[in-house]
């Protein structure tokens, strides 16, 4: 079936002594894993959450994430993940759009939500490792019984509500369904030939839909093992990839950058992993050389968190015949089509953009039928603000990107929402945000700022301003001086001008 409550219950039932989750040096079976998930449905349940509830969850990768998860499909509530990274204010923002009646979140973030509790409506707060004020999630669990009449949720039913940032400033929930992440397994099974003896290596974090669901879902599904880390660490990574003698893992491309940057890499043995999988960006040509110097390759996937994520994928013997192309459109489950403005399909080698459709797409935004008009046609096609180029063999090139969004160490970050907290600053007359090349992190978040009459300003001092408000990876990593921001006639910055004149530049 394709109701999520029932992937780690249907293996429990055959492999229960096979190893499914290890965590903090503490490994669940599928037995184990599954008492928990039904002990923690029973006490959703018994607390008062119905059908269709949303159930929010905050905090690092842990263990915790994922029995919520399963323990949320099982009590036939929608579960939300939350970045932790983000501020009060900017958590309490989401709460409250999605209405979240529970919040389990991680001791280590307790305190940040404390400090808006005021603000929001929840009515139920479960700390990982317990709080003060809290209820504690091992009590929760241990106070209770496996929940004895799980929710069967149907393929439209709403599994994940997954927040990601809007052009406007205002982060949207894409609503993506039990079906929407079986079909999404369907294709990583279909392209990266996952098998139950795969042990993949999760540290991209579990609330974003890379982390969640290229590996780590489907891993389980197929009845493999996972390897959760709290926080990702590249020397621990590799020590750990040896330790566990890992098969597979997903990142993005700056967390293998990260890694082939520590002395252990020339030293680990890596000779257990059968390939890499990155995603949110293209593989750097001579981070590849680098892997495959050590014996490893990657396979790679395109897509979105409205996707499910994958919408195009490039197996492992392709990477190194197609190097920078995000994928190819045999996808078994996925359609992507080139389009113009017009929305007519363009023709081969004319750039356009992406379009997808498919069973994984999402069935819309949360509470917000406008933004879900605006990015899902009446054919069904979901755009992705994303520009794309298709060579002679099928092969897609992401070129630029329509919507206006700076990727940095593979987290979004909307310069609308960053510019309108830069504008409250006194020294700040006009500032506009862009991404900029940057070796380290893909681009890196610039403020290009005009100062007040007689102002000056600091980098820091933006970033102090504006660190109460954004979370740190939206802050400026760079700032630019400009008379003037460039505007065409409606009054629109000319970003591509920015980017061009400020690109080369290497400070
Ligand atoms: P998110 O919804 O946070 O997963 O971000 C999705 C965005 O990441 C896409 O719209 C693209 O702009 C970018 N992206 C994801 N995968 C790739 C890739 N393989 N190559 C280039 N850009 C990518
Ligand atoms: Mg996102």
């Amino acid at each position: 079936s394709m109701d999520l409550g029932s992937w780690i219950a249907r293996r429990a039932a055959i492999i229960p002594d096979h190893p499914a989750l290890t965590f903090d040096g503490e490994t669940l079976t599928f037995a184990e894993f599954q008492r928990r998930i039904d002990l923690l449905a029973e006490r959703l349940v018994d607390g008062g959450v119905a059908h269709g509830d949303r159930v929010a969850y905050l905090g690092p990768n842990h263990s915790a994430f994922l029995v919520a998860l399963f323990a949320c499909a099982r009590a036939g509530a929608t579960f939300v993940p939350l970045n932790f990274r983000l501020t009060g204010p900017e958590l309490a923002y989401i709460l409250d759009d999605c209405g979240a009646t529970t919040l389990i979140a991680d001791a280590s973030l307790t305190g940040v939500v404390d400090d808006v509790r005021a603000d929001i409506d929840v009515q139920r707060f479960i700390a990982v490792g317990g709080a003060d004020g809290w209820e504690n999630f091992d009590d929760v669990l241990a106070s209770g019984v496996p929940v004895a009449d799980p929710v069967f949720a149907d393929a439209e039913d709403v599994a994940v509500i997954m927040y990601t940032s809007g052009t406007t400033g205002r982060p949207k929930g894409a609503m993506l369904t039990h079906g929407n992440l079986f079909w999404n397994n369907i294709n990583a099974l279909l392209s990266f030939d996952t098998v139950s003896t795969d042990i993949t290596y999760t540290a991209a974090p579990l609330f974003h839909i890379g982390g969640l669901n290229v590996t780590t879902l489907v891993t389980l599904q197929k009845g493999g093992h996972v390897i959760l880390s709290g926080a990702f660490d590249p020397t621990q990574t590799l020590a750990d990839i040896e330790k566990y003698r890992v098969t597979t893992m997903f990142g993005v491309p700056a967390m293998f950058l990260f890694m082939s940057q520590v002395p252990a890499f020339v030293t680990a043995d890596l000779s257990s992993l059968r390939y890499l999988i990155c995603g949110g960006a293209p593989v750097p040509e001579p981070l590849m050389r680098t892997y495959a110097d050590r014996g490893v390759t990657f396979a790679q996937g395109y897509g979105l968190t409205e996707t499910a994520p994958l919408a195009l994928v490039m197996g492992i013997d392709e990477s190194e015949k197609k190097i920078g192309a995000a994928g190819n459109r045999v996808l078994p489950l996925s359609n992507v089509r080139l389009v113009d403005a017009t929305n007519a399909e363009v023709a081969p080698g004319q750039p356009g953009e992406i379009c997808v459709r498919g069973p994984q797409v999402m069935v819309g935004y949360w509470d917000n039928p406008g933004a879900t008009d605006a990015a899902i046609d009446d054919d069904g096609w979901f755009h992705t603000g994303d520009v794309g180029r298709e060579d002679e063999d099928g092969y897609v090139y992401v070129i630029d990107r329509v919507k206006d969004m700076v990727i940095s160490g593979g987290e979004n970050v909307y310069p609308a929402e960053v510019e309108s907290v830069l504008y409250s600053h006194p020294a700040v007359a006009e500032v506009a945000i862009v991404g900029l090349p940057d070796d380290k992190w893909g681009e890196a978040v610039t403020a290009v700022v005009a100062t007040a009459p007689g102002e000056t300003v600091t980098l820091e001092e933006l970033r102090e301003f504006a660190a109460d408000r954004l979370a740190r990876y939206k802050l400026p990593l760079r700032l630019e001086f400009i008379d003037a921001l460039p505007r065409n006639p409606s009054g629109k910055v000319l970003k591509f001008a920015l980017r061009d004149r400020f690109g080369a530049e290497n400070t």
